[in-house]
């Protein structure tokens, strides 16, 4: 138990799906406690399972901020119920250190999980608070996909990866978000109005 060490991109851990949980066992409380001291240790946001290559459905996330209380939310085999909206979510991820992008996300999200003790919760997160970007950002984790694949801007990316020598992106698993980009474009000329 404790500070795990944070898998970097370029492991395949990072690219597979993980399996739902059966049971909040002694074995996956463990985890999310290995899980929530690897983050405050590295004074993260969130951070999910695979990155510390348990490719279970768990993630946990901590907005808190400075001297406010700490407050842990535990997500266990998470599902985002509704979705709305669209906005740039400037991000970054403790398995690509020191890289930040622009990204496109839902504004809203309403999200169902069990917390650390197997019971059922709805947790709602809106108009693009820390929380709702942390929410979609970590359940990605679980199906394998990662910030960058969201990215706007393609040539910046790639730019900042080789700066971190990282691997390259990966083209084929880049998503293309019509409908988030449309709303992204619109929104972009109102604000210009
Ligand atoms: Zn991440």
């Amino acid at each position: 138990m404790g500070i795990k060490k944070i898998l970097k991109y370029g492991n395949p851990c990072l690219r597979q799906q993980s399996k739902e949980v059966h049971k909040v066992s002694k074995k996956i409380k463990e985890l999310v406690k290995d899980l929530l001291d690897t983050l405050y240790s590295n004074n993260g946001v969130g951070l999910a399972a695979p990155q510390l290559g348990e490719n279970y459905r768990v993630f946990v996330i901590d907005t808190s901020s400075g001297d406010e209380a700490l407050k842990p939310i535990v997500f266990i085999n998470p599902k985002i119920v509704k979705k709305s909206g669209a906005f740039i979510s400037n991000e970054g991820c403790l398995s690509f250190p020191d890289v930040y992008a622009d990204v496109r996300r839902y504004l809203s999200v309403t999200v169902k999980a069990l917390d650390g003790h197997g019971r059922s919760f709805v947790l709602d997160a809106k108009d693009g608070c820390l929380l709702a970007k942390a929410i979609q950002h970590e359940f990605d984790h679980l199906d394998g996909i990662l910030f960058i694949d969201h990215v706007r801007n393609r040539f910046d990316i790639e730019q900042k990866l080789a700066e971190k020598k990282l691997p390259p992106l990966e083209l084929d698993r880049m998503l293309e978000e019509q409908d988030l980009e449309i709303q992204i474009q619109e929104k972009l000329k109102e604000d210009k109005k």
